[in-house]
């Protein structure tokens, strides 16, 4: 099993199968070639399956170049192919072999056909090293695969992931996608809800915030809101019983979420304690627990700042704010010690402008 970031990834063609089914391609390139043969790589992703079949064949038969294209979804006009690189001689009168990663829609192998073709080719055909039949939307040439697959995401000996996945020495299939739970931690005023916006949209996870779901009870005047709202008003903590029951029926109302922030919880160890068990009873666990950093005397002018119109009264009295920052200190930042047991948390400078901030905790969710 391998992983990029949430993708988990299984074996699909080992090392050994895949020399085989390599060899076997090599066998019918060595039929193909002769002197006006030119073999063309396409990179990046035919890169290695064109090194090791180049190995196979002998080197003086046919010409040997490389091409790097964009191809241009939609479109059905000849010749729309954007070269981004080219290292090959005039195609004119040239029987063509494309070496090719894998053959999914047909798009890049339908326009090189056509291209090349109109450039004087005499044949082109492609040799694959895989093949997803089900999946050819265009009209192909002549080729030769080496192996066809079902429509499943294949990675690695060529087949990246954003670039990563190409140097592994097998093709891995993508098993699941493991869910992306965050823990953005901070004291009061460190961005936490304004950072949440910014992920969510960046990964579709779903945001829970333990104050927001309170001050909603408050509105909806609800006896657990009215329970909750003088110990609000004081900077207090409310019970671990209120919070860990709310973030319980959340997690049971979006099992098909593709992760979670979780913002403002939790915030003492019980909590943490819990959040661990909810989630180990659904197969999951917490991926990690960013640390948004900030003084605390930009956490006062912050908050005294959001409470001109924030309409929060705990944001508007300079006490009740410290008395939230003395909360966090006294019973919230030991978290920090809990999840550094776990090796899941990772400070991130919680000043600068909101999108320097956003970049530093993307790097830190990719590193
Ligand atoms: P926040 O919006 O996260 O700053 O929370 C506002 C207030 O809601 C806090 O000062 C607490 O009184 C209460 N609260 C929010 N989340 C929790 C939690 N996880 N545990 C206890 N109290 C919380």
């Amino acid at each position: 099993m391998r992983k990029i970031g949430p993708y988990v990834f299984e074996p699909l063609i080992s090392e050994l199968e895949l020399e085989k089914i390599i060899r076997d391609c090599a066998q019918w390139l060595i039929e193909e070639v002769d002197e006006n043969t030119l073999c063309l790589i396409v990179d990046k992703g035919g890169r290695p399956f064109g090194e090791r079949l180049k190995a196979l064949i002998e080197p003086e038969k046919g010409r040997w170049g490389s091409l790097r294209v964009k191809s241009y979804q939609g479109t059905e006009s000849k010749g729309d192919v954007q070269f981004l690189s080219r290292d090959f001689p005039s195609p004119e009168g040239k029987s063509i072999i494309l070496i090719e990663d894998i053959l999914d829609t047909g798009l890049t192998a339908h326009f090189l056909g056509s291209y090349f073709m109109s450039q004087g080719a005499k044949s082109l055909k492609i040799l694959s090293l895989l093949a997803k039949p089900e999946k050819h939307k265009y009209v192909l040439p002549e080729h030769k695969v080496g192996k066809n697959l079902n429509d499943t995401f294949v990675v690695g000996f060529g087949l990246d992931l954003n670039e990563k996945a190409r140097d592994w020495k097998s093709v891995y299939s993508l098993k699941k996608i493991d869910m992306l739970n965050l823990v953005l931690f901070g004291p009061p005023g460190a961005g936490k809800g304004t950072q949440s916006a910014f992920l969510v949209e960046k990964y579709g996870l779903i945001h829970l915030s333990t104050g927001d779901l309170l001050r909603g009870e408050i509105k909806a005047e609800t006896a657990l809101g009215l329970e909750a709202k003088a110990i609000m008003d004081r900077g207090e903590l409310v019970s671990d019983e209120i919070v860990i029951g709310m973030i319980g029926s959340k997690l049971d109302a979006n099992p098909d979420a593709k992760g979670f922030i979780f913002d403002g919880f939790p915030r003492t160890q019980a909590q943490a304690e819990a959040l661990d068990s909810l989630l180990e009873e659904k197969g999951e666990s917490i991926s990690m627990m960013l640390s948004l950093e900030v003084p605390e005397q930009e956490l006062v002018h912050r908050l005294l700042l959001r409470g001109k119109d924030s309409g929060r009264a705990d944001d508007q009295n300079e006490e009740v704010i410290r008395n939230r920052i003395a909360e966090y200190n006294k019973k919230t930042a030991v978290l920090k010690d809990f999840y550094g047991a776990q090796n899941k948390c990772k400070e991130v400078i919680g000043v600068g402008s909101i999108e320097e901030i956003s970049n530093r905790l993307s790097e830190a969710i990719e590193d």
